[in-house]
């Protein structure tokens, strides 16, 4: 492979040139993307514990070279205006991200709105189907609309898919509160709405055999869906909230059964998803512990800097899937979903030169300290990490070499939606 400047210039054979790097031995993955991030996100009165600049840091540390965020949407702003602030919120983003323009407060009267984020580079657009207590749902009604637009945009919907009415808000983000029939009973009205509108739909955070089903139910009767699943949910189960820092593991879906997990894997070994992606959303600990109920404490966990490293090891180490498999949910599968494709997820000429170098036979464990994030918790602390990624590429650039960071705030840039 020949990089040149910025860009892979050609793959296969290209005698010698410049430097050349001595990748004897490993493996090489295209740049992962992370399709979906929360750095910085006000949240039950606080904000998610990484900043633009501390968990990009840890993206390029993990080997994600391309992190999907979102705007904060708000019932006040246009859609182009939260693009706007959110932009420059990410001035100190280390590594390349896009954006989704989230929904709230969406009435049908804003639908124009769509077009100006379009001008922006934004296509993607963030639905809740719960969340009513904090404004933020989404009705089924404004929502068919909204997808016939995006539809009209040639855009896609991301949607959070939980029915508000089988989930407890007062019983905060726990399994017996959020159970999975919330999640497939919405995932089957989307797959309705998708099939209606022909909007191609990405399913977030899938977290449970119900849920899986329905996608699978609603893809095999031709509705436009994706799916989506998340480390946490593949790897942790939930007898973790047993422990006594069970409360460190809230999570909004929660985390399942171990046969929810079995679940999980299967459809990634028989290539049903389109994306495995964090969800990356981590709290301090204090943070948590300072909720004044069970219901109010602040949800969600961090995984962005550990993304490569958890699938290869759970994944491709043990033989569930193949390495090309993985290339695709890390890499193909999210940046096709987000109109990132091919200049994000290809290893191809013309390309930019995101890569990432694993070596399949070091072992190394996980320490919540040695991530490179702000966060003071991992899910994953003590985790024995079958494979170790060596080097990191983004556009052309060293990013992490061993355990050499050098990943710069401010490099970063936006990748607007590619025609
Ligand atoms: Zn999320």
């Amino acid at each position: 492979m020949l990089l040149r400047g910025q860009k892979i210039a050609r793959v296969g054979h290209v005698g010698r040139h410049g430097r050349a790097v001595d990748a004897r031995g490993l493996l090489v993955f295209p740049g992962a993307v992370d399709a979906h991030v929360h750095l910085a996100l006000p949240v039950a009165g606080t904000r998610s514990a990484d900043s633009w600049e501390t968990g990009t840091r840890a993206a390029a540390w993990g080997g994600v070279t391309c992190i999907a965020d979102f705007t904060i949407g708000a019932t006040v702003h246009a859609l182009s205006q939260a693009i706007r602030a959110r932009m420059r919120d990410a001035e100190a983003a280390a590594v390349d991200f896009t954006l989704r323009a989230e929904m709230i407060g969406w009435r049908d009267d804003r639908s124009a709105e769509l077009a100006g984020a379009a001008k922006l580079g934004v296509r993607a657009f963030k639905f809740y189907t719960a969340y009513a207590e904090s404004g933020r749902r989404t009705d089924l009604g404004t929502l068919a609309k909204a997808m016939a637009h995006i539809h009209a945009l040639g855009g896609v919907a991301m949607i959070h898919a939980e029915a508000q009415e089988l989930t407890d808000p007062e019983g905060g983000p726990w399994p017996e509160a959020r159970p999975e029939i919330a999640e497939s009973v919405a995932i089957a009205e989307l797959g309705a709405l998708a099939r209606a509108t022909r909007c191609r739909t990405y399913v977030a955070h899938i977290s449970s055999a119900a849920g899986l089903a329905a996608l699978l139910t609603a893809q095999a009767a031709g509705a436009p869906l994706m799916g989506e699943t998340c480390p946490h949910y593949l790897l942790l189960s939930q007898e973790v909230y047993e422990r006594s820092d069970g409360v460190q593991y809230t999570v909004t879906p929660p985390l399942r059964s171990d046969a929810d997990r079995r679940a999980l894997w299967s459809a990634l070994r028989k290539d049903q998803l389109q994306a495995v992606a964090t969800d990356h959303c981590p709290f301090l600990q204090t943070q948590k512990l300072a909720a004044p109920s069970r219901a109010r404490v602040p949800s969600g966990l961090g995984g962005l800097p550990l993304l490569p490293s958890l699938l290869l090891s759970e994944g491709v180490a043990t033989g569930r899937i193949r390495a090309q498999q993985a290339a695709w949910y890390l890499a193909e599968g999210p940046a096709r979903a987000f109109g990132l494709w091919p200049r994000k997820g290809a290893i191809q000429a013309g390309a930019d030169a995101d890569l990432l170098l694993w070596d399949p036979l070091a072992e190394w464990k996980v320490r919540t300290d040695a991530l490179a994030s702000a966060a003071d918790f991992s899910p994953y602390e003590g985790l024995r990490v079958r494979g170790r990624i060596v080097t990191v590429f983004s556009r052309g650039r060293t990013l992490r070499q061993g355990d050499t960071l050098l990943a710069t705030p401010g490099r970063g840039r936006f990748v607007p939606w590619q025609e």
